[in-house]
């Protein structure tokens, strides 16, 4: 049965450093949980709490109902997969996979048999007399993964698993690991600072910035309703403009910024004329097709350069403003044609439907 892993109220110093301040997350038993933020946030730091190879100066951790904070690592039951593959180079695989078991002293039939099952979860069952540098580093990422599993841990932690694989791998096995961690039924516990990775695959995830947790949520939540700038920039692009509100009503609210007047119904009900706000547009928000109605939320611009991003382009549309000493505002616009958008040097006009601005702290 997966268990629930709880972590409340953690604190972490490093001398007067404090790296994790008041940290309560609640992992729910089988999830796929992300831990994500920009380097140095303290995702690392979280994980070795769990794993055991830190101490909380203040705080518990929970797996199940069991308080663990205070349990050496090896009595945890967790499993971890780190960045680098640490495969030993002289052993086989299968050796490689059994060590961890031969360590907890499981007999070797028993052995023999688990590491089969393992190797097979991660498809590799044929190259169990393969030798690491026999291997792709996708392969040996299978292999790190096999050995994390293969001592049928409670939690499996992992910490930056992809990081070292290029990025057609990677997508792989991202996949490939929410497949296995599905399958066993394991609640896991991956740190990332790559969105694209959290989005894709997580259950929920955690955004965290300096010791601190911004938003717990699933990927739409968080996407879609991040609670502040920072959450709305780290996680996908966003345009950022300041404004105050002028007027607000049962609808929604009108805010007035250098660059145009924006009406959103995406504001909390004690917003009042006069506070000042930072409004959030994603790119993929912006559009080139003829607005419902002229007035508010519509934007004049010129179009500047256009970066293809595959699926789409995007346009950055160069906002001036009426007022003075206002520097021009570099507006991001996805458009899956880029055809629409105007060519460099074009006035462009735009809109914004105002269930898509977002009001931010
Ligand atoms: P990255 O994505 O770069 O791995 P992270 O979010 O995982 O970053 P942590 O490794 O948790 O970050 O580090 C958080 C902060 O704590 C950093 O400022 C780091 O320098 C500091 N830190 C981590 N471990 C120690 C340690 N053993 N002693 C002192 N400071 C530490």
């Amino acid at each position: 049965m997966p268990v629930s892993v709880t972590i409340d109220h953690v604190e972490k110093y490093f001398g007067s450093f404090h790296a994790l301040q008041d940290v309560n997350i609640q992992i729910q038993p089988g999830e796929l949980f992300f831990l994500l933020g920009p380097s140095g946030c303290g995702k690392t730091t979280l994980l070795r709490c769990i794993a055991g190879f830190h101490a909380p100066e203040s705080g518990r951790i929970l797996m199940g109902d069991e308080d663990i904070t205070n349990l050496p690592p090896y009595k945890r039951d967790t499993g971890m997969m780190f960045q680098s593959y640490a495969l030993w180079p002289h052993m086989t695989l299968e050796q490689n996979v059994a060590f961890g078991l031969e360590m907890r002293k499981v007999p070797r039939a028993e052995i023999r048999e688990r590491v089969r099952v393992a190797l097979d979860h991660v498809h590799l069952a044929d190259r169990a007399k393969s030798r690491p540098n026999q291997l792709s580093g996708g392969q040996q990422q299978r292999v790190a993964l096999a050995r994390a599993l293969v001592i049928d841990p409670k939690c499996l932690l992992l910490d930056e698993p992809l990081s070292n694989l290029d990025a057609k791998l990677r997508l792989e096995m991202r996949q490939e690991i929410r497949r296995i961690c599905k399958q066993q039924e394991l609640t896991a516990i991956y740190v990332t600072h790559d969105q694209k990775e959290a989005l894709s695959i997580a259950d929920r995830l955690a955004v965290m910035k300096s010791g601190v947790v911004q938003q717990v949520g699933s990927p739409a939540e968080v996407y879609r309703n991040p609670v502040n700038r920072f959450v709305a920039g780290f996680i996908g692009e966003c345009n950022f403009l300041e404004g105050a509100v002028e007027s607000r009503g049962d609808a929604g609210a009108k805010i007035k910024t250098p660059y145009g007047t924006f009406v959103t119904t995406r504001c909390a009900d004690t917003l009042s004329p006069g506070t000042f706000v930072t409004l959030g547009i994603r790119p993929e928000s912006v559009r080139f097709d003829t607005p419902p109605a002229e007035g508010a939320n519509v934007l004049a611009g010129t179009a500047q350069e256009t970066v293809y991003l595959g699926e789409v382009a995007q346009r950055v549309i160069r906002l001036s403003s009426s007022e003075k000493n206002v520097e021009p505002f570099q507006l991001k616009a996805s458009e899956l044609n880029p055809l629409v958008a105007g060519t460099p040097g074009e006035t462009v006009r735009v809109w914004v439907a105002p269930d898509q601005v977002m009001v931010l702290q």
